[in-house]
């Protein structure tokens, strides 16, 4: 549950509900003076009700008109000075779409119920839709005025989007280029070391191959003196810090990387060859965690060799995927990619 406080201004409110509303700011702060005044010298009971009140107002006003004014008097006289503002509890006022897509809110204030559209900036869409969907509370609304415009504000109180549409991001390591990531769409940025990183990948290859040389298989890991195992330690942070964040630029992320836990005998994968990308894999998972980015492992089967449009078996040449049955062309590692990001996941944790 997540509690939003929405301010916003009214578009263009017509003349004659600017006056009304002008005159029910001071219509408020006459009653609020006239209920501290009477509690101050006892000539009102703390009981007061809506009918002991003579004004024009609605109820609904008058109503919070004494909770507002029990909760600011506190045994002490209080100078109410200029206008006060417009407020209604939860149940009084109303928010809708109107045809024409406008959003609009409707209160009560003397003549009337006034329905008036607001602005619905960026950065409150998403409460606001939530109110309008009917997945949210919302707590009592107030009105002033400021210069020449009408603001409003209220609380809105929902359930995080978690409806807003999930982002698979498949993640392909270690097979041509070290990491190749993009989601199930070929138009999306997709994230791939390599090209003018050629550097970077021949330094992490020759470290990954020296390091296998000097210490053997999977000893390289417990071997932390070791510096090309550090090496590749290093970088594997940089890689897996890099490819977090570009998951994050993405609505509701879920990277998904392949399980090498249960790999298949005669799998490139299978044998001596894969640890430092066990390891990025775990500073993948770990760093998706603490940014609140879900991942999850699918099988690895055949995922490189996968056409990711038409689903034939194709294999590959190189780094550049061809499919001679649908046509489909992609760098080879992102073809891969794509194939993770498209397979039903288990949720992992580090
Ligand atoms: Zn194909």
């Amino acid at each position: 549950m997540v509690e939003v406080s929405v301010e916003t201004t009214f578009r263009n409110p017509s003349r004659s509900r600017r006056q009304e509303w002008q005159r029910a700011t001071h219509i408020l702060r006459e009653c609020k003076q006239w209920l501290v005044d009477g509690w101050e010298d006892d000539s009102l009971a703390s009981s007061v009700t809506t009918g002991d009140i003579d004004n024009p107002l609605y109820s609904a006003l008058q109503n919070q008109a004494i909770r507002n004014a029990k909760s600011d008097y506190a045994d002490e006289s209080i100078e109410y000075t200029g206008e006060q503002p417009i407020e209604v509890n939860n149940q009084n006022w109303e928010i809708h779409t109107t045809e024409n897509d406008s959003v609009v809110i409707g209160f009560p204030c003397i003549s009337d119920w006034w329905y008036t559209p607001i602005h619905v900036h960026e950065s409150i869409e998403e409460p606001v839709q939530a109110l309008l969907d009917g997945d949210a509370e919302k707590t009592k609304l107030s009105v002033w005025r400021e210069g020449g415009d009408w603001h409003c504000s209220f609380t809105v109180e929902y359930d995080e989007q978690q409806d807003g549409e999930e982002t698979p991001i498949g993640v392909d390591v270690g097979h041509n280029y070290i990491l190749a990531a993009t989601p199930d769409n070929a138009s999306a940025e997709s994230f791939l070391v390599s090209g003018k990183e050629h550097k970077f990948v021949r330094r992490y290859y020759r470290s990954l191959r020296d390091s296998l040389q000097e210490t053997g298989a999977h000893r390289a890991r417990t071997r932390v003196g070791n510096k090309e195992y550090r090496r590749i330690q290093d970088m594997n942070h940089t890689l897996s810090k890099r490819l977090v964040e570009y998951a994050s630029q993405f609505e509701n992320p879920v990277i998904k990387l392949e399980d090498l836990e249960n790999i298949r005998d005669g799998s490139e994968w299978n044998g001596v060859h894969s640890w430092p990308f066990y390891e990025l894999q775990q500073f993948i998972t770990y760093k998706a965690e603490k940014e609140g980015v879900c991942v999850e492992k699918v099988d690895p089967e055949n995922t490189s060799q996968e056409c990711s449009q038409c689903d034939e078996l194709v294999g590959r040449d190189g780094s550049k995927f061809e499919c001679p049955h649908c046509g489909y062309v992609r760098h080879a590692d992102l073809n891969a990619a794509e194939n993770i990001s498209q397979r039903e996941g288990d949720p992992c944790t580090a």
